[in-house]
């Protein structure tokens, strides 16, 4: 079995020049790794290393069902050991250390040989190192590849990740069905809005008593609950999501507003009723409506003429409609039980919004008629950062015609393509593409 490092910096970011040296250091010491040869078609085992390719692929990790949420958490182990008690991410209780279980790393397969796509994740031998590492691919041989505002670009283009890589990608910021009454995030826009929400998750929507049939409008309002619960701040603020990693705990950096989401609403269909959503930020504001009878979807911008989607039958023939909403890199893609019904790019405006929204982005949800919606999910994009950490940072590779460019998807603390000094890894490197977990 193959150990595969999905390497851990322990220290800031500024420090970080000293971190290698001290993995490197502490390999050499402890020299586990043997060597694996390319063989096409083969499946291998492997076993993760560290907390780098976190929440995707886990290496040794504590784990904990919350006491205040219900939500189930994974922390690095290394990095938690450095704490008596453990923070949830999603609400913020404490639980002891001790009472956590320790989980082994995950277990994966590797396909050697198999053809490589950008976004695969892949295991690789660390150019310098006698080790192997698993990381995704996001630069391809022959790219000019930059990390710029939490995004990469290859060759000037934003690279836009397919919904099948978002969803693998997406860390969860807050489910309703994992909630803690204590801290409420829906709140009735309208106060004639009557609306419920049950200990399940789930959202009543009562008739909203106003003649125009208006829509009845709930809020999500963020808690930034994850450094200390006393940090709540007052219910009627509205607070950036933000770039944190619960899995890492104790380290401390410089954390980045995030405007790139998804969306997920578990909807019963209605007739005569609709279902909407808002989403605003700097580049906009998107209100998007489902009419159950007319089977449309209504998309309106900014005040801008509205785009009318038809939508065919099956959309509506299961008693749940699983709706998925993602404006991850600068595009909207609207999923209807797992198939695209809309897809369009998010254009920047000449002038951005210049009020107090450029960091929080608003979502709110909304029905026209009394409606139940099971369950609202809610998860963030990867927001990349430069080899420094710091926030606006750029970074720039030139990929060779044989180079990749590799990064671990726990971006603060994973160390790759932006630390090496090779920077890309070869083909010849690539040991194979991972298939999933087996464990
Ligand atoms: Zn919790």
């Amino acid at each position: 079995m193959n150990l595969l490092y999905s390497r851990i910096a322990r220290l800031k970011p500024h420090q970080r020049p000293a971190v290698d040296v001290l993995c490197f250091l502490i390999l050499m010491g402890v020299a586990l790794l043997a060597g694996c040869k390319k063989n096409r078609d083969q499946i291998r085992a492997g076993k993760v290393v560290g907390g780098s390719m976190a929440p995707s692929f886990l290496g040794q990790h504590l784990f904990f069902e919350c006491r205040g949420c219900h939500s189930t958490v994974s922390t690095d182990l290394e990095q938690s050991n450095q704490r008596e008690h453990l923070i949830c991410p999603f609400c913020g209780t404490l639980t002891e250390r001790n009472s956590c279980a320790k989980r082994p790393a995950d277990a994966v397969e590797i396909a050697i040989g198999s053809p490589i796509e950008r976004w695969d994740v892949v295991a690789f031998q660390v150019p310098g190192l006698d080790e192997s590492g698993i990381k995704r691919v996001v630069g391809l041989p022959g790219e000019k590849i930059e990390i710029r505002d939490g995004n990469i670009f290859a060759d000037g283009r934003l690279l836009q990740k397919p919904i099948a890589a978002q969803r693998q990608m997406r860390i969860l910021i807050h489910d309703s069905a994992r909630t803690d009454l204590e801290s409420p995030r829906w709140f009735p826009v309208n106060p004639d809005q009557s609306f419920e929400f049950n200990q399940e998750g789930s959202f009543q929507f009562g008739d909203l008593a106003d003649e125009e049939g208006g829509i009845g409008w709930v809020e999500y309002r963020h808690q930034r609950c994850y450094s200390r619960r006393t940090d709540r701040v007052p219910e009627s603020d509205l607070v950036p999501i933000e770039d944190v990693y619960g899995y890492n705990q104790s380290i401390a950096r410089d954390l980045n507003p995030v405007s790139d989401l998804i969306i997920e609403l578990e909807v019963v269909p209605a007739s005569k009723r609709q279902v909407c959503w808002l989403i605003s930020h700097r580049f906009g504001e998107f209100v998007f409506t489902v009419d159950f009878d007319k089977r449309r979807l209504r998309v309106s911008n900014s005040g801008r003429p509205e785009t009318i989607v038809e939508m065919d039958e099956s959309s509506l023939a299961l008693p749940v409609m699983r709706i998925e909403c993602s404006c991850f890199d600068h595009q909207f893609l609207v999923l209807v039980n797992g198939k695209t019904v809309s897809q369009f790019p998010i254009e920047q405006p000449r002038q951005e919004r210049a009020d107090t929204e450029i960091r929080s982005t608003r979502l709110q949800v909304g029905s026209r008629g009394s409606l139940t919606i099971n369950r609202i999910r809610i998860w963030r994009d990867l927001h990349y950062l430069a080899a420094d950490g710091m926030p606006g940072s750029t970074q720039l590779f030139n990929t060779t015609t044989d180079g990749y460019v590799l990064l671990g998807d726990n971006i603060p603390i994973s160390v790759d393509s932006r630390h090496w000094e090779t920077a890309t890894v070869s083909g010849q490197q690539i040991i194979g593409r991972i298939l999933q977990k087996t464990e």
